[in-house]
């Protein structure tokens, strides 16, 4: 009989564009569940791989930039790091945040997650889902589609909006379960599970440990400037060396009032260099000595010889 209580359920569901989340919005999707995803931006990832997951899908991808909060659960996580400055356990409890708080806003049932239990070390133990579960106040309401059958059963399965027998017991770091399952729903191409987030990558992580020690208190463009670059810190100055062509390009481009950009004049080519800290104008000289030292032509010239264009907005 046609139950006229009958409602689809809606889920929202965590898309990071990677095999684990493809596949639990797979799941759900199967169930005749709507499936809206939600991509969170920080400085350290972002909807790249998000975005093809989500077409391929054919599910609407909504994305949230939470850049400033997550940058001071990286200055002080609760539950620490993971091998690089990853904290991955403050991490998914503050996207898992927002979600409930989109989910309760927006009239979703549940927030559903790509999570497998025991996958990652860090973040996926049964202890650790159950923390970023409670601190992102969504007990009963967070859906693992994956591992359900060996998690506690959630609000929407309790009250047949989801049927948990349709639901997976995937636990592990084998990834054949999930391999299988990709060729059962017909799925040849995803992203690998690494490299997504900045937070795991050794040359980043180094530069990013250099800024956390000199400016405690960095902000989301400090972060940006220790993308490109050769770095050097003294006394708490910051000085950024272009390496090629396009990064002195792009230290001209986001150049602030605070800083101070030192270039070569005319026939020399070599790198520009960005100071920027309190007291920049102490590290001129230095900065000078760095483009001579990095720059193949100058290097070899007689020191007298060559001029610099400072550019000093904040005299
Ligand atoms: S790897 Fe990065 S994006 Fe992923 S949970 Fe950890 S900190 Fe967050």
């Amino acid at each position: 009989m046609y139950d006229m209580q009958y409602k689809r359920a809606k889920a929202l569901l965590l898309l990071s564009g990677g095999l684990d989340s493809i596949l639990a919005a797979k799941l759900l999707l199967e169930q005749g569940i709507e499936v809206v995803a939600i991509n969170f931006r920080t400085n350290f990832c972002g909807p790249s791989k998000a975005r093809p997951a989500a077409q391929m899908l054919g599910i609407l991808l909504r994305e949230e930039n939470i850049r400033e909060e997550f940058l001071e659960v990286l200055k002080k996580p609760k539950y620490g790091y993971g091998a690089g400055l990853n904290p991955c356990i403050d991490c998914h409890a503050l996207m898992l945040k927002k979600a409930a708080e989109i989910m309760k806003k927006d009239g979703f049932d549940f927030v559903a997650t790509g999570e497998v239990l025991g996958e990652r070390p860090m973040s996926q133990h049964k202890k650790a889902l159950a923390i970023v579960e409670k601190e992102a106040g969504l007990k009963g309401y967070l859906l693992r589609p994956l591992s359900a059958k060996l998690l506690e059963p959630t609000a929407p399965e309790k009250d047949g909006c989801v049927n948990r027998e349709k639901l997976l017991s995937i636990s592990g770091r084998n990834r054949k379960p999930q391999m299988a399952l990709a060729k059962k729903f017909g799925i040849n191409e995803f992203p690998t599970p690494a490299g997504g987030c900045a937070l795991t990558q050794e040359g980043f992580v180094a530069r990013l440990k250099e800024l956390m020690a000199n400016k405690p208190d960095f902000s989301s463009e400090d972060v940006d400037s220790i993308r490109y670059g050769r770095h050097f810190w003294v006394d708490g100055i910051q000085i950024i060396l272009g390496r090629d062509e396009k990064e002195n390009k792009m230290l001209e481009f986001v150049v602030n009032k605070k800083d101070i950009l030192v270039k070569l004049n005319d026939d020399f080519s070599g790198p520009t260099a960005l100071i920027r800290g309190k007291d920049a104008e102490q590290m001129i000289e230095k900065a000078k000595k760095l483009i001579i030292e990095f720059s193949p032509k100058a290097k070899n010239i007689d020191v007298a010889r060559l001029t610099f264009n400072v550019v000093n907005d904040k005299k």
